[in-house]
């Protein structure tokens, strides 16, 4: 589909993709597909006075109520899913499959903030007084701003939307500038959805086409009281101070450098598959893509040269066709980042199998890669650094523990995972002495996480929590209350104040 078929089918505005000056071009062939008008200073301050003004009525609607929006926007969703899925491919440029199955996890983060709706508990605590209870609510918390990264351009902003909505708080959303169509086709798809819905204030949900600037400017605005923030280390650096200094909360969804320790024992079948999906699904621009190995001397030899073989039939091509499983990087920049850690590696001493342009001829203004793996041998025993690109760290180990140091010893901390069918090596992996990420999988690859659990990261991944488990606590304040029902008047911890 192209992008008119696709505004077409979704019944959105033709005039958008000609209403500016600001290009937006696919990534799967380099042209343009559309010129967009960029959100003003004074747009955006429209936007965030709408948003406070429409809290003031969205916090009073209970709870369940607010669900019911969501399970109506789910609803659009599964009509509208495969056409959801061509844009992502076409604007952010992945595979068909993932760009269904990044619809498919916003249908489900929808059904589950719906239930969730109904389940927004606080706490009894016993009362240290006599006829007084004392108990903690959870309240809606205010304009909750979604900044987001090009290579989840829907999916974060639903993990964070439909929790937000249910929590009682309207969302602006700061999508990244390089897929601003999925955001609008998004947008407008929870409009129809607040139409059909009837009871919601004007301003609930908008949407903020730009830059850094307009970023910052909702950054910096005291009306917001919560940014979600999800994109590179060095923006979750910037925007986490910057929050902080208004004394705002943030959630900071930033980089991965994701290890797999593959033990003797492992199940090597299992394990290649894991890591060629994690390693070069979505072209290595996952948050959560396998970047470095840790392979046992016992089975290094076998699990390369699989790796290998694997790597020599993947089939590289237009993400719009059946079969195709790597897809093009964002864009030059992000093929010029891959070359140069490549002929850093090669520098240093190491063996880099892969790597290169692939398909010039056919899209010349395009950028698709052939995977690399660098084998770090003795020049290299570890790799600090995210290149967003499939390039795959090999390294060596012989002792278990001290290949989670190694795997450890980095300054992200978002998943992590070991093959092995040893019963002790997966309970030390996931211990507390073991990995220090967000995820740590035993036999699941470091990719593709579940909407249901938790989704975030340590040190510099930022410490944010999304999505399932409790994750919606983040989207709303806590109210501690002591209710006195006695007619004494007793002081906490005994203390006696009497005239
Ligand atoms: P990026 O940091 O370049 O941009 C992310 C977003 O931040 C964009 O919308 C951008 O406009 C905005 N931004 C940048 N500087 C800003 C500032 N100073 N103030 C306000 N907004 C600002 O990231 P990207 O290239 O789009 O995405 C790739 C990165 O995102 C990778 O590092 C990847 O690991 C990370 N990522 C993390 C997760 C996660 O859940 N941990 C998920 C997806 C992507």
């Amino acid at each position: 589909m192209n992008i008119q078929e696709i505004f077409s089918a979704l019944d959105m505005d033709q005039g958008i993709l000609a209403s500016g000056d600001y290009k937006i071009s696919s990534p799967v062939d380099g042209k343009v597909i559309a010129n967009l008008k960029l959100d003003s200073k004074d747009d955006v301050e429209k936007k965030i006075a709408a948003a406070a003004d429409a809290f003031k009525a969205w916090r009073r609607l209970p709870a369940p109520q607010r669900g019911e929006l969501v399970r109506i926007y789910g609803e659009e969703l599964r009509k509208h899913k495969e056409t959801l899925g061509a844009l992502i491919t076409l604007e952010c440029g992945k595979i068909i499959s993932e760009g269904q199955g990044e619809v498919q996890e916003m249908i489900d983060i929808c059904d589950f903030a719906v239930g969730l709706s109904r389940q927004l508990y606080g706490l009894t605590i016993a009362s240290e007084r006599p006829n007084h209870a004392l108990r903690e609510s959870w309240h809606p918390m205010g304009p909750v701003g979604v900044i987001s990264a090009f290579n989840f351009p829907m999916a974060v902003w639903a993990w964070n939307s439909a929790l937000a909505l249910v929590c009682g708080d309207p969302v602006i959303w700061k999508p990244s500038e390089k897929t601003p169509l999925c955001a609008l086709a998004c947008q407008h798809l929870l409009d129809k959805a607040i139409a059909r819905f009837g009871n919601a204030p004007e301003g609930l949900s908008s949407v903020i086409i730009g830059e850094r600037e307009v970023g910052e400017q909702l950054v910096d605005d005291k009306r917001v009281p919560l940014i979600s923030a999800t994109g590179s280390c060095a923006m979750g650096r910037v925007v986490g101070q910057r929050v902080a200094a208004r004394f705002g909360k943030s959630i900071l969804e930033l980089g991965g450098n994701n290890a797999i320790i593959v033990a003797e024992s492992a199940d090597l079948d299992m394990a290649t598959r894991a890591i060629v999906f994690g390693a070069v699904g979505t072209a290595g621009q996952r948050c959560t893509t396998t970047r470095r190995i840790f392979a046992h001397d016992s089975i290094y030899d076998e699990l390369l040269s699989r790796l290998k073989a694997a790597y020599k039939q993947l089939p590289i091509g237009n993400p719009q066709e059946a079969g195709t499983l790597i897809g093009p990087l964002i864009d030059g920049r992000s093929y010029e980042q891959m070359e140069q850690a490549l002929a850093d590696a090669k520098a240093k001493g190491c063996d880099v199998y892969g790597g290169g342009r692939a398909l010039e001829k056919e899209f010349p203004q395009a950028y698709y890669v052939n995977p690399a793996i660098v084998e770090g041998g003795k020049a290299m025993t570890n790799n600090a650094h995210e290149t967003f690109a499939p390039i795959l760290y090999f390294f060596r180990y012989s002792d278990l523990e001290e290949a989670i140091e190694r795997q450890n010893d980095v300054p992200q901390g978002l998943s992590s995972a070991i093959f092995t069918l040893n019963m002790r090596e997966a309970e030390l992996f996931t211990s507390a002495v073991g990995s220090d990420c967000g995820i740590a999988n035993v036999n699941v690859g470091t990719s593709g996480a579940e909407i249901g659990g938790a989704f975030g990261g340590e040190k510099e991944t930022g410490g944010g929590r999304e999505s399932g488990s409790d994750s919606w606590k983040a989207y709303m304040r806590r109210s501690t209350a002591t209710v006195n029902y006695s007619s004494e008047l007793p002081l906490a911890q005994g203390i006696k104040f009497d005239l």
